[in-house]
């Protein structure tokens, strides 16, 4: 199967209309098609697009960061968790000392019990692109075998 490697500018918001995140002014995103470096809603509406088009995407939040998981939400000692200093609310950490463990955020702070929220910030969020295709072009086998885009425009390989 013959997959793009594939650039685009994006400006993203929530279904209030406000910019949550946008690469304009910045690299465009340069991923390889169907290797789950972008959201998969994403991925999949971007699929075949020209250089050059400039779309709006809906992806519904199970499409992108997922349904919202109250089990993720639980509330622990102040004492326990690895931060120094004080904590406020919207305050966000790793939840461990490893770089893969997962970011926390903080929703509420009583007393000596802070309640931490580990789902995705954008979790149970509907979200809406403005895209356009800045670049395509076919992956080489070794992006295949990797599973991601190369190249000055692409990531480099030092993780
Ligand atoms: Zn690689």
């Amino acid at each position: 199967m013959n997959r793009n490697v594939v650039s685009f500018h994006y400006t993203l918001r929530d279904p209030a209309g406000c910019v949550l995140d946008t690469s304009a002014g910045g690299a465009p995103v340069v991923y390889l098609e169907g290797a789950g470096q972008i959201i998969e809603g994403l991925d999949e509406q971007l699929r075949g697009l020209p250089v050059g088009t400039k779309t709006r995407v809906q992806v519904p939040a199970t499409r992108a960061y997922g349904a919202r998981d109250p089990g993720q939400v639980q509330s622990v000692r102040r004492a326990q968790l690895p931060v120094e200093g004080k904590l406020k609310v919207g305050d966000q950490f790793q939840a461990g000392s490893d770089r893969f463990a997962p970011v926390v955020t903080v929703v509420a702070i009583d007393g000596d019990h802070v309640t931490l929220d580990a789902n995705h910030p954008l979790a149970g969020v509907d979200l809406s692109f403005d895209i356009e295709i800045v670049a395509a072009r076919a992956a080489t086998s070794e992006e295949m075998s990797h599973g991601h885009a190369h190249g000055a425009d692409g990531h480099g390989h030092c993780q």
